[in-house]
């Protein structure tokens, strides 16, 4: 089971604080992936995402591979390779190939020295992944203010898993309402309660995704098991210092059953959650899989229809629990 990140003991947030080589320090500086502008999906109102890099979890579904590992990686897009060569010129592991004008990377040789992303000036290889410290990003989040106020909005952290990196999550949220900005937190709950504690004091909202009710098959679906997760989301809910609201991924053939939706309905009223929103799976982030040398975990799944997310809302519904489909 992967080890959780704590207040005292932040494992991840060491090895983040230092390169893929592991030796150059990064102090103070988060790990990000993407910072999204106009986001309408991750919270009420218009919103600006910080997707964090680095999860403990790994969801089959994951539409956002490139979140996964916690330091910066290349990926490789080779249709927009014009065959150049100047990528193997700088490559001093021999991990590049061009056979008849097609880009290949040995992973296994990389040791993502980043020499060839410099020099592609095709973008056939990119980086994903870079240091951000706390200021910059309050910066690029305050641009939008005042769409924030307009709309009811502000900044969501995400992922990735942004409890993964306790500190930095902890220090950007705090700045947001230092800045009077609206806070949301994107998380899977699979972290310690002390780093879950610490940063509900400056989150106006939690977004909590929950994958499956049952212990071992959210092992199955994510390899880890739920316990932490749903005592985390009990204890959040009972300290009632930011709101919570329930994301449900609806995975075909894994947790989209009437049974399951049931039993996860009982569950979460009991709980007394405010609001649950399914999810539908679906495979816009395929393509990323094969950018990061990767096989896409869901092949041949079909996303669920409309008319069946509607059909286990009203499951949920049926229990008096306030649910959307969709955001
Ligand atoms: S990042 Fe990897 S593929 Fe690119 S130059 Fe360095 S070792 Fe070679
Ligand atoms: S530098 Fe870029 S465009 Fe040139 S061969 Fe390498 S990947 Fe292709």
């Amino acid at each position: 089971m992967p080890e959780l990140p704590s207040a005292s003991n932040f494992l991840i947030e060491k090895d983040m604080t230092r390169s893929h080589t592991g030796k150059e320090k990064n102090g103070g500086k988060g790990l990000i992936f993407s910072i999204q502008r106009y986001s309408i999906h991750d919270g009420p109102g218009i919103r600006t995402t910080i997707f964090f890099k680095g999860c403990p979890l790994r969801c089959k579904w994951c539409s956002n591979p490139e979140s996964l590992n916690p330091y910066p990686e290349i990926m490789v897009r080779a249709t927009r390779c014009d065959g150049c060569g100047k990528c193997l010129e700088v490559c001093a592991s021999g991990a590049i190939l061009l056979e008849r004008g097609n880009l290949l990377v040995d992973r296994s040789r990389c040791d993502l020295c980043m020499k060839c992303v410099y020099v592609c000036l095709a973008g056939a290889i990119e980086i994903t992944g870079r240091y951000v410290s706390v200021e910059e990003t309050i910066e690029e989040c305050g641009k939008d203010e005042l769409f924030y106020r307009n709309s009811g909005g502000g900044v969501t952290l995400s992922g990735g898993e942004p409890l993964h990196q306790p500190e930095f999550a902890l220090n950007l949220l705090k700045a947001c309402k230092e800045r009077g900005l609206s806070t949301a937190l994107d998380t899977s709950g699979y972290a310690s309660w002390d780093v879950l504690d610490s940063v509900l004091q400056y989150t106006d909202l939690i977004l909590y995704d929950i994958k499956h009710i049952d212990s071992e098959m959210h092992y199955s679906g994510t390899g880890v098991k739920n316990d932490i997760i749903l005592e985390n989301l009990r204890r959040a809910i009972d300290a009632k210092r930011a709101r919570v609201w329930i994301r449900v991924p609806v995975i075909p053939d894994y947790n989209d059953s009437e049974q399951h939706i049931e039993r996860l309905a009982i569950a979460l009223t009991e709980m007394q959650v405010e609001k649950i929103s399914l999810l539908g799976y679906h495979e816009w982030g395929k393509p990323k899989y094969g950018a990061l040398g990767k096989d896409y975990p869901l092949d041949g799944s079909v996303p669920p229809s409309q008319e069946r997310l509607e059909q286990l809302r009203d499951i949920i519904q049926s229990k008096e629990l306030e649910v959307t489909v969709g955001y």
